[in-house]
């Protein structure tokens, strides 16, 4: 006889591998309804996109196909979360509700916590595992490393294990489809978001945009090859972290000294580790303290008296402040979600030091525009680039210099920037006035220095140093944290043959 009947909760989650819900329903003999439920209070938050709502969209599509093949199936919903399994229940009386931890922004926290409240109200037995290394509700710092080792460095996935369903359960999940209603038209340059795509992207790193990560990944021209390109899959858990730590530990292992290359194969996969690391620990941070979403970690930066002029955010979000590199990113994000770290610390920069737009004001446009959009990662990085953590240094990027270093003979720019197309490089980089394109909408070696001495100010009083030190010990990464770091890279050639990513290299033409 079954003992019970597990609904398994798919938020961030949407896989069979690595699947601690999956396994555990397996081991206590349940059978299992996965759930997928489309919330309105989520999809309508400022944070949301259609981009993202088309990416949970396809991976749990996927997901479904996946159990069909299996023999069983999913129950899509849609509406608040609590409301639906409520109608649930009256019709299937589940004794156990599991699902993965997430750590996301303030409705999904509340909602977290409401479901918990509901299931123990009802005697229903609630479960949340962990996918990653981050702790529920905080860790101390000097702990992070041991977490890290002991949920992914020593442990591997988790394989698929046998999915209980019979055909009453499926014949109800089979009723329920993708509510009309949200189809979204998916953009040709989306990034494709399902568990099986998650394997192919992490293979062709593996076998051969891997050798380009270290050095590659700093240009917008070379990064969407040379980036492993997992930031979707990891943000909506079409794989997870320990899935890809030991795969590509395994090809360390395999490498083989005298095979061309190894060196250089070496340094890239360990440099693509340490990233994958700082994952966790920006996510932890936020774990640790959800406040972060609306104010700084450090007291002593809440107040910065940022203009936030309308028409300047406008230009920003537009792609028109007269910036080409800085325009040619946020039009690139609008249309493939996509930018690698370089060009989006700089666009934050520009906004905060430059435009004096408050990083709160730029956040919801940004998370927007980011296919893989993960709150843990995003806002603590949205505070570093504004230079209000209070122990990094201020780093202000210079648009110009940056355009100069990364994109010298202009692609990416005039690939985003149809205004620019026939327009020579050294013009561009000159900094001429262009026909058909605005003027700079700011000075920037001028406003950059106002906002630079203000935040300097404020580091340097004896009470923010002290203030400092207690938000460090508390958030600061810790020295063996990094031992996977490696020294500064130098930049490569570019992969040559065709690579999975290819039709959104910055190309020429568009
Ligand atoms: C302002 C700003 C906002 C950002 N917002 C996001 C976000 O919402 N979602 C997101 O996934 N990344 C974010 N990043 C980090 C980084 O830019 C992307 O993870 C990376 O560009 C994705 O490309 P990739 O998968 O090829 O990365 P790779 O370089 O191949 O890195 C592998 C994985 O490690 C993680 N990672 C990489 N860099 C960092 C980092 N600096 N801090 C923490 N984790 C990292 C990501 O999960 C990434 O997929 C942000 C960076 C900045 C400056």
């Amino acid at each position: 006889m079954i003992p019970g009947t597990a609904v398994i909760w798919v938020k961030r989650d949407a896989r069979l591998a690595d699947n601690a819900c999956l396994t555990e329903a397996d081991r206590l003999g349940l059978e299992v309804l996965p759930f997928f439920c489309f919330e309105p209070s989520v999809l309508e938050a400022d944070d949301t996109s259609a981009m993202h709502r088309h990416a949970q969209w396809q991976a749990v599509e996927h997901l479904r196909h996946q159990l069909r093949r299996r023999g069983a199936d999913i129950l899509i919903a849609h509406g608040e979360v609590v409301d639906k399994l409520a109608k649930l229940r009256e019709r299937l009386p589940f004794t156990h509700l599991f699902a993965h931890q997430e750590t996301g922004n303030a409705i999904t926290y509340q909602r977290d916590l409401a479901v918990a409240q509901w299931c123990r109200e009802r005697g229903i037995t609630y479960r949340e595992f962990p996918q990653s290394s981050v702790r529920r509700g905080g860790v101390n710092r000097d702990r992070l490393g041991e977490m890290w080792r002991s949920r992914i460095a020593d442990c591997g996935p988790l394989p698929v294990p046998p999915i209980r369903q019979l055909a009453a359960l499926r014949e109800l999940a089979a009723t329920t489809g993708f509510p009309g209603l949200l189809r979204v038209t998916p953009e040709e340059a989306w990034q494709p978001v399902s568990e099986a795509d998650a394997l192919t992207t992490l293979e062709d790193f593996l076998a051969r945009r891997g050798l380009w990560y270290r050095g590659g990944i700093s240009s917008p021209n070379s990064a969407f090859t040379a980036g492993s390109r997992l930031s979707v899959h990891l943000a909506w858990g079409t794989i997870t972290a320990r899935q890809v730590w030991h795969r590509v530990r395994a090809r360390l292992a395999e490498l083989d000294p005298a095979e061309p290359h190894a060196g250089r194969w070496r340094k890239s996969l360990q440099a693509f580790l340490s990233r994958l690391y700082w994952r966790d620990h920006f996510t932890q941070r936020l774990e640790s303290e959800p406040a972060l979403e609306f104010r700084s970690i450090h007291p002593f930066y809440r107040d910065v008296p940022y203009q936030n002029d309308g028409a300047l955010h406008a230009a920003w979000r537009e792609g028109l402040t007269g910036y080409p590199l800085v325009d040619a990113v946020m039009r690139c994000l609008a249309a493939t979600g996509f930018v690698n770290f370089r060009m989006r610390a700089m666009v934050v920069s520009f906004a905060c030091h430059v435009l004096h737009l408050d990083w709160r004001l730029i956040h919801p446009h940004l998370a927007r525009v980011f296919r893989d959009y993960d709150p843990g990662i995003h806002l603590n990085q949205l505070q570093m680039q504004a230079g209000v953590v209070g122990w990094n240094a201020i780093r202000v990027y210079n648009p110009s210099k940056q355009l100069a270093d990364w994109d010298p003979d202009c692609r990416f720019v005039r690939r985003w920037l149809p205004e620019l197309r026939d327009q020579p490089a050294e013009r561009i980089l000159g900094g001429e006035p262009l026909p058909e394109y605005p003027r700079p909408v700011v000075p920037f070696a001028y406003r950059a220095k106002q906002m630079t001495d203000y935040l300097y100010g404020i580091r340097k009083t004896t009470e923010a140093k002290a203030s400092t030190t207690a938000v460090y010990l508390r958030h600061g990464s810790r020295r063996k944290e990094q031992s996977f770091r490696t020294k500064r890279p130098k930049r490569p050639a570019p992969p040559s043959g065709p690579t999975l990513f290819d039709h959104l290299e910055g190309g020429e033409g568009r």
